[in-house]
């Protein structure tokens, strides 16, 4: 409850229930913010006590009542119907936090936390509902338009219809964005062909469409998963190819790219990565479309904009310089390694990009966000076994750490991690523009106050 406002004039506490609005009921978030709406309210609550307590309100069109809830969407979140055959969470060890073992698929929450999601698991009514809403964007995983490829891959027979649900969001003139995850030999190639040539009818509503690869872990088999294969050279490329072909057709006839691919294509095919504007404002970057290119450029930007700086630095001999280690996945070391010297030249510091093995997932898997604490610890110790110094501090992306909370996926904490391996440990927004500030703080020049905490994706999508 809010100090000063209405549902505090009211003496509204902790624990008392909104139950309905004007006489109608409440059922979530998107209900309780429309009814809001108005300059006249009848609100009833459920009070702790267990009594009924009306209240006429009369307040400005704008204002809010002051309420807090205990649930963000005010009602649990709807998990999914889904066997999806190339879901990330079948493929986790067991005995990680249960929170882990949620497979969330609510629509109402790709508002709240821009979480893809199948549309699968609501109803005609449900679905209609929340259309009327006009929210925007939308966050949709399509991953196939093929009707019975959509069915296979997802294990469910209902899941068949999606261009029609498609279609009804955008024609409603709602945003949207799409996402495929992309299986060799399942959804690429010709399939992939007619899931783009179906989207690209979606009209000016259709905001992207990004692909991104599946990610398989060493679990599959001892969960007796069915067996997929990772993208390599040959056919990241060819997917590269497609992409490239529906860009020209979406510039040509829309003039922008609309469609794009995720950097581990780029990665695997052994191609540049492209700059900032092919991404057009970035609008999966939460899916990693687009993450190194804009990490470059934030380094780019920011060692520019240090260097006008005139700051005083006491120049050190090689051995006097702190030796700082940056933690990356084994993916992104050759991008952050092509600024190592320019930054330890800057800072006057020694600077080692550590590309850590993820053990825990399984080699598969190289990106920073699903390092564990376990494979940290277990990649300097290997270091110190090979004879080479401890670093003076290690710089950690908190895209590895529970959003609210320094907490590793495999439930070590940060203190703990300090704690084993006996090393300062300082945790940094994984950004380009987030390894500056931190080094900013360590060396103490260029000083900005305060870091900010970089907002997480939780579970961003549905994979
Ligand atoms: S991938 Fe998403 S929709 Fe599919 S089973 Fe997993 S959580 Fe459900």
């Amino acid at each position: 409850m809010l100090d000063d406002s209405i549902a505090d004039e009211l003496g509204i506490v902790p624990g008392d229930i909104l139950l309905s609005i004007d006489g109608e009921e409440v059922r979530d978030i998107f209900d309780y913010r429309m009814r809001v709406m108005s300059e006249n309210l009848t609100v009833t609550f459920r009070l702790l006590d267990g009594s009924l307590f009306e209240a006429q309100i009369e307040k400005d069109e704008d204002d809010e009542l002051g309420l807090s809830f205990e649930e963000p969407l005010l009602d649990s979140c709807s998990s999914c119907h889904n066997g999806c055959v190339f879901c990330f969470i079948d493929q986790l060890p067991k005995g990680l936090r249960p929170s882990l073992y949620f497979k969330d698929d609510d629509l109402r929450m790709s508002f709240l936390t821009g979480n893809y999601v199948t549309l699968t698991n609501l109803s005609d009514e449900e679905f209609d509902r929340i259309l009327s809403y006009h929210l925007s964007p939308m966050n949709v995983s399509v991953h196939a338009a093929d009707p019975e490829v959509r069915k296979t891959m997802m294990n469910n027979r209902f899941a068949g219809n999606i261009m029609d649900r498609l279609h009804r969001i955008t024609e409603a003139g709602i945003s949207l964005n799409c996402q495929i995850v992309l299986c060799p030999g399942l959804n690429d190639g010709d399939v992939l062909e007619r899931t783009i040539s179906e989207l690209s009818s979606l009209g000016e509503n259709l905001r992207s469409i990004a692909v991104v690869p599946v990610g398989i872990t060493k679990y599959r088999e001892e969960n007796h998963l069915t067996p997929l294969s990772l993208y390599n050279r040959e056919t990241a490329s060819a997917v590269l190819d497609l992409v490239n072909r529906w860009q020209k057709y979406f510039v040509r006839t829309r003039s922008e790219r609309i469609f794009f691919a995720a950097d581990e294509f780029f990665l695997r095919a052994g191609r540049a990565i492209p700059p900032p504007s092919w991404y057009e404002g970035f609008p999966q970057l939460e899916n990693g479309v687009g993450l190194i290119s804009e990490h470059r450029h934030q380094l780019k930007a920011g060692l520019a904009s240090r260097r006008r700086k005139k700051v005083a630095i006491s120049t050190k001999n090689s051995a006097e310089r702190p030796l700082v280690m940056v933690l990356s996945g084994v993916d992104a070391k050759p991008f952050l390694n092509s600024f190592a010297d320019q930054l330890a030249v800057l800072y006057n510091i020694k600077l080692e990009v550590k590309a850590v093995v993820n053990h825990f997932f399984g080699e598969t898997i190289t990106v920073t966000g699903l390092l564990t604490g376990q494979d940290i610890v277990r990649s300097v110790e290997e270091d110190r076994c090979a004879g080479i110094k401890d670093p003076d501090v290690i710089l950690l992306p908190d895209c590895t750490l529970k959003a609210d909370e320094d907490i590793f996926l495999d439930d070590m904490t940060v203190n703990e991690l300090k704690d084993k391996l006996s090393i300062p440990v300082a945790v940094s927004r994984p950004t380009g523009e987030g390894l500056l500030e931190a080094l900013d703080e360590y060396t103490g020049l260029f000083v900005r106050k305060g870091r900010q905490r970089s907002p997480k994706r939780g579970n961003t999508s549905d994979e």
